[in-house]
Order: C-alpha cells, then sequence, then structure tokens
C-alpha cells in the first residue's frame, strides 16, 4: 500500500518535469532578408555580383558594355 502511494507521486513528479521540459518561452523573432544575386564573369576574366538582371552591364574592370546572356 505504502509502496504504490509512492510509485504513483514518483510518477506524477516526472510527469511535472516533462511537461516543464517541452514549455516554449515566447522570443522575439528577428527578421533575415534572402537577396538574389547574379554572378557575372567579363571576358577579361573579372567577376562579380548584380542584383538585376539587366541587358547591358558595363564590367567595372574592363569597361567594356556587353551583353549579358544567362
Ligand atoms: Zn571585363
Amino acid at each position: 500500500m505504502k509502496e504504490s502511494i509512492a510509485r504513483i507521486g514518483s510518477q506524477q513528479g516526472s510527469r511535472k518535469r516533462y511537461q516543464t521540459g517541452i514549455e516554449v518561452e515566447e522570443e522575439e523573432l528577428g527578421q533575415i532578408k534572402a537577396q538574389l544575386m547574379y554572378r557575372m564573369r567579363c571576358d577579361c576574366g573579372r567577376p562579380w555580383f548584380e542584383l538585376e538582371l539587366k541587358r547591358l552591364i558595363q564590367c567595372p574592370a574592363c569597361r567594356r558594355l556587353s551583353l549579358v546572356s544567362l
């Protein structure tokens, strides 16, 4: 009789501990912005990144205006 009561008591105790273990505290979430970037590469060998895909882009290294192809 005493043993069974003690076992029930310990089970309740462990369940309580589990419930507190899964409690989720609210946290303020930050924001992350994802940006698409196009990797350009000129004939001169210079690579760089552009946020927009344009038809004509001037290479920052050789200053040549070139047609962009995907
Ligand atoms: Zn170039």
